[in-house]
């Protein structure tokens, strides 16, 4: 956890939002999602959703990846952004949206059953074959 105040925004500058106080340390997702949602695998710090306070929102739209999630993208330049499970009262944000430093550290890498076979992951990081996190 860290104690800290991250200024966000997708690539195009049209999503603004701002992270304030506790987040965790980052977890990167490799379930098929998460990879082709991302292009790659997505990765995110979690937070309250009290956190979360968007600046600017006329482009953020929210897919329902599952039927127990949605994701949260810029419409017009296509980041991604955010990821919440409809019964959770967290968010999970991309570090990669954030000014940095960050200040984060990725701590876990998740469903890396699913991950794939383009890249190898760090060493020293931990590893869980799931749970998804999820859809
Ligand atoms: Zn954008
Ligand atoms: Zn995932």
């Amino acid at each position: 956890m860290s104690e800290h105040e991250h200024a966000g925004r997708c690539a195009c500058g049209a999503v603004r939002f701002r992270l304030i106080g506790e987040t965790t340390d980052v977890i990167a997702c490799h379930c098929e999602t998460c990879r082709r949602w991302s292009g790659y695998f997505w990765a995110a710090t979690h937070a309250g959703r009290d956190a979360l306070v968007v600046e600017a929102d006329d482009t953020l739209a929210w897919w329902p990846s599952s039927d127990i999630a949605e994701r949260g993208f810029c419409s017009h330049c296509g980041s991604s952004l955010f990821y919440r499970r409809y019964d959770a009262d967290r968010v999970s944000v991309a570090p990669g949206a954030l000014a940095t430093p960050t200040h984060l550290t990725t701590a876990a890498h998740i469903c890396v059953a699913e991950a794939g076979d383009y890249y190898a992951l760090e060493p020293g990081t931990a590893r869980l074959a799931g749970p998804d996190m999820s859809s």
